[in-house]
């Protein structure tokens, strides 16, 4: 009754558990600032629900153009960056057409592979969970890819690729590399700065995760006019609602008011990260995002006492290189202190 392959198709798991503190899709934990969320309700206030949206698309598209000194030519904003990865797999990809990425990083890069019919192929990445770029530009020569995909820094591991990295892989491909920077506010290192350069670079960016914005759904990408102008044409007539757009304009031209939490999640993550080294029994991978990723050896029974402290956090089952793991969202400090201290007990006791 269905296309072929959608059956088979693993759905991606949105239903939530009741939770007391919610640890398991990297969101802030922290609405928008006070300041912020005034502007964007009078901002709403003055809509034209009547019209279509394409002026607060073009000033949105402005505006990010010009804090990273592009053309609106080079922008595409979309619903969340997942729009602009499955645009990406669809117009690069299909029957017969490889497309690469590193294995364990953001699962939904296999659905869209599945969905634009594509061949994925995973470069598994090492025990550290660092790339080997040149097994990575290998593994793209030799299936001929048609688009190659990175994560940095990585979901679910927190690790990042080296931005000369990512310049040498960008040189010595010949298709297209997105690079998913769905994380870079924890970060502040991004190779948007090489879009100018590199004809074939693609850059995707959210305001779900740093800009606490995940209930609106907006994230953009950045690229060479010919590359925006080709994937515009596989997005719906205004795809992105008047709302999210107008809401998104003020996020961003007010998005200093974000600094200090950003500041407050990466001081948590360094807490956080040498408070689990001393637990023995724990691994705990360095991560340059808002969440830190774990493994141990009963990290099934610890999920689970997390579940019944109504602590939700994402484990992984037994996919391939996360097996035993768990990713932790950084909140707040007291969320922190509280995940933590439960991990301890657990920990200590077993
Ligand atoms: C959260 C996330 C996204 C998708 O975010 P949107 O909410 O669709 O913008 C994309 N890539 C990675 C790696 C993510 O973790």
């Amino acid at each position: 009754m269905y296309r072929q392959g959608l059956e088979s198709l693993p759905t991606y798991d949105v239903s939530e558990k009741d939770w007391k503190i919610k640890l398991n899709a990297n969101e802030s934990n922290l609405n928008l600032p006070p300041l912020v969320e005034e502007r964007v309700i009078a901002r709403l206030g003055r809509v034209a629900f009547n019209r279509y949206p394409d002026t607060e698309m073009d000033d949105l598209k402005d505006l990010i153009a010009r804090n990273f000194r592009l053309n609106e030519e080079n922008v595409l904003v979309a619903n969340g960056s997942s729009e602009i990865l499955e645009k990406l797999f669809f117009a690069f990809g299909g029957p017969k057409r490889s497309i690469v990425f590193p294995m364990p990083s953001f699962s939904m890069y296999n659905i869209y592979a599945k969905l634009s019919e594509s061949e994925a192929k995973v470069v598994p990445l090492e025990a550290d969970y660092t790339l080997d770029v040149k097994k990575f530009i290998q593994a793209v020569q030799e299936c001929d890819a048609k688009l190659a995909v990175v994560c940095t820094p990585n979901n679910p591991t927190g690790t990042i690729i080296p931005l000369a990295d990512i310049e040498y892989i960008a040189k010595n491909i010949d298709c297209p590399l997105a690079v998913d920077e769905a994380y870079v506010e924890f970060y502040g290192i991004s190779a948007a700065s090489l879009i100018e350069k590199y004809p074939n670079l693609i850059v995707a960016r959210t305001f779900s995760k740093a800009y606490g914005m995940a209930a609106a759904r907006v994230g953009y990408m950045l690229a060479g006019k010919d590359i925006i102008h080709m994937i515009g044409k596989a997005c719906m007539p205004y795809h992105v609602n008047v709302l999210s757009l107008a809401a998104a304009a003020i996020v961003y031209q007010m998005r200093d008011e974000f600094v200090p939490r950003i500041q407050m999640y990466v001081a948590e993550r360094k807490r956080m990260f040498e408070a689990l080294e001393k637990i023995k029994g724990i691994t705990v991978y360095p991560s340059e995002t808002n969440f830190i990723l774990i493994r141990y050896e009963n990290a099934v029974a610890l999920n689970e006492y997390l579940e019944s402290l109504k602590i939700g956090v994402r484990s992984f089952g037994n996919a391939p290189g996360l097996e035993n793991c768990l990713r932790i969202t950084i909140g707040t400090r007291e969320e922190n202190d509280q995940w933590l201290s439960a991990v301890k007990a657990f920990v200590e006791r077993s």
